[in-house]
């Protein structure tokens, strides 16, 4: 079964200011609930910010036509009310009454408009007699006026200008105002360019607290579209992140697990689907073991019904194998032939009988202090005369590996075995390398042969059952194809490893690694996998090390530990 990872993606700390950015990045890449918050706070700050702007200046430009339309207004009946004076009063050349009658004028300018701000200047005389002239107030004079602004008015008589303008404020800043022009005329006299100035500092104060108001709603907009997307956002992803918690769970083999399903929205028909297809999988599951223990069963009682008649035809067997020499050449060699698939056949009838005891976990190991050198020596002793047929040197080495480990000697000499006859027969020939040796925390035995290899994807299904990496490979020692797979079986059991490296048309090296009574096997093991010498350079390096009864040990050295 695939192990799944099972852990919840939390969103990484703000506790400190230094780690912001990190956690900035990685709750972007984990959390939905947080991506998504924040492109709608952006894109509700980006809104609010155009839609603050653009009401900002709408609003400055109607405050501003308003308070222009109203000076206008007020300048135009100002001088027209003037004008109404100068036209009512008596004219003439006397200088006292045409005093009088500009004082009134001008008292009637001042109280019919609203600014105390107005500059009266003489533009044309038209009498030959005595003419008043202009007037001026403290903070406004006519020299503060645009030569632009005087000619317009000067030009067309008829028709009010204006201009902004902006009027001194004692210490303060100057405020901005507006100007507004127009002539009248004492008829018979002189004509006369009025200008009325408005301070606009009440219009100013309005579109502030106006914009003042605009940007703190925008900016409550803002706190509450996020306050509002963040709960609807965890309304919709809390179900979300338990789906995928839920199934990660499933994936890594918690087959009973199940979303609570609450509703008839979306989310809880998600709920559903997920919980049918779990209870289809944990059905599909059971049937799956079940037949699998079956089939485990059938093999298990086949094997050993099989066994009692196939020793009984053993035995007849070799009776009769013993007498071939009695029998013609044809049905000796029929013999000889039922002889050796006889053989075959109780080899693969006991190595399936082991397998089947894997597979109901009846498997116990009978573990006693070994000296794995020892035991290496043992068996590369005994499977020197098949190498011999194939004419194949077994050289050893061992530097390490003597003092005893708890281990299983059946199982160990028996996985061993394998490996050697199975680099004797892939071996082509050239010598077969045996190393043992031993660290703090394993000992290991490695088997390295230099003959057809494999390919790496063929390396990978080496410890499947029944698989052969070439079919038509030719077969002298007639394995079951069974062998390593039940050879890992035993690695595993005491709680070591077994591991392959191969390479085609360069050799194939079997590291076997049993962990000291306790131990775990941690970083390189005694024996590397990968080996470093090539056949060339095996020179005589791996020489056989006699084992023996004489105290090679002692020779050999203690255990590098
Ligand atoms: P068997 O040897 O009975 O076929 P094993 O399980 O021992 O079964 O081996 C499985 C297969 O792995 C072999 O058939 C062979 O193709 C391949 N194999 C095993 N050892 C070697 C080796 N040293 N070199 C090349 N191929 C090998």
């Amino acid at each position: 079964m695939i192990a799944t990872s099972a852990t919840r993606l939390r969103p990484a700390s703000w506790r400190s200011p230094r780690t912001w950015p990190d956690a900035l990045a990685v709750n972007w890449r984990r959390s939905m609930r947080f991506r998504a918050t924040a492109i709608t706070l952006a894109a509700t700050s980006l809104a609010v910010l155009v839609i603050c702007v653009i009401m900002g200046l709408v609003i400055r430009n109607d405050l501003f036509e308003a308070r222009k339309d109203e000076a206008l207004h007020n300048a135009r009946v100002a001088v027209a009310q003037a004008q109404r004076v100068v036209d009512a009063g008596v004219a003439g050349d006397d200088r006292a009454t045409l005093t009088n009658l500009w004082n009134e004028a001008q008292r009637e300018l001042g109280r019919a408009s609203s600014s105390n701000l107005i500059v009266g200047n003489l533009a044309q005389r038209i009498g030959e007699g005595y003419t008043p002239l202009g007037f001026g107030s403290l903070q406004l004079t006519y020299q503060q006026l645009s030569n632009e602004l005087r000619t317009r008015v000067q030009k067309v008589p008829t028709r009010q200008a204006w201009q902004s303008i902006a009027l001194p404020n004692g210490d303060r800043p100057a405020s901005a105002g507006i100007v507004v022009g127009q002539m009248l005329t004492i008829p018979d006299v002189a004509t006369y360019d009025i200008y009325i100035a408005y301070d606009l500092a009440d219009a100013d104060d309005t579109l502030l607290f106006v914009q003042r108001t605009l940007w703190l709603a925008g900016l409550t907009l803002i706190a509450l579209i996020g306050g509002i997307s963040w709960l609807v956002l965890r309304s919709v992803s809390a179900p979300i992140i338990e789906a995928a918690e839920t199934s990660a769970r499933l994936a890594a083999g918690d087959l009973g697990v199940r979303l609570p399903v609450h509703g008839e929205d979306e989310l809880a028909s998600l709920g559903r689907s997920f919980n049918a297809m779990a209870d289809s999988i944990e059905r599909q599951i059971k049937e799956l073991a079940e037949l699998s223990l079956v089939q485990q069963r059938f093999v298990s009682d086949v094997s050993h019904e099989l066994r009692t008649p196939l020793t009984t035809i053993r035995l007849a067997s070799e009776m009769i194998n013993d007498q071939k020499d009695d029998f013609d050449p044809m049905t000796a060699r029929t013999v000889e032939l039922m002889h050796t698939q006889v053989q075959r056949f109780e080899t693969l009838l006991a190595d399936l009988l082991e397998i089947s005891r894997y597979d109901a976990g009846s498997v116990q190991l009978e573990v006693e202090a070994t000296s794995l050198a020892q035991l290496a020596e043992e068996i590369v002793d005994q499977m020197r005369p098949l190498a011999q047929a194939h004419d194949t040197e077994l050289r050893m080495v061992a530097p390490g590996g003597y003092s005893p480990v708890d281990m299983d000697p059946r199982r160990v000499r028996r996985v061993l075995r394998n490996l050697v006859g199975n680099a004797i027969e892939h071996g082509e020939g050239r010598p077969v390398v045996v190393t043992v040796d031993s660290n703090q925390y394993a000992v290991a035995v490695g088997v390295r042969d230099f003959g057809l290899g494999m390919r790496p994807e063929d390396a990978e299904h080496v410890f499947d059952r029944f698989w052969r990496a070439d079919p038509s490979r030719k077969r002298t020692i007639g394995g079951t194809g069974l062998g390593l797979s039940i050879a890992l079986g035993d690695a595993q059991l005491h709680g070591g490893t077994l591991q392959v490296w191969s390479q085609l048309g360069v050799g194939s090296n079997f590291v076997l690694t049993v962990p000291r009574s306790g131990g775990e096997i941690t970083g390189q093991g005694p024996v590397p996998l990968e080996p470093e010498e090539a056949l060339v350079d095996l020179g005589t390096l791996t020489q056989p090390i006699r084992l023996g009864g004489d105290g090679a040990g002692d020779e050999q050295g203690e255990d590098r530990r």
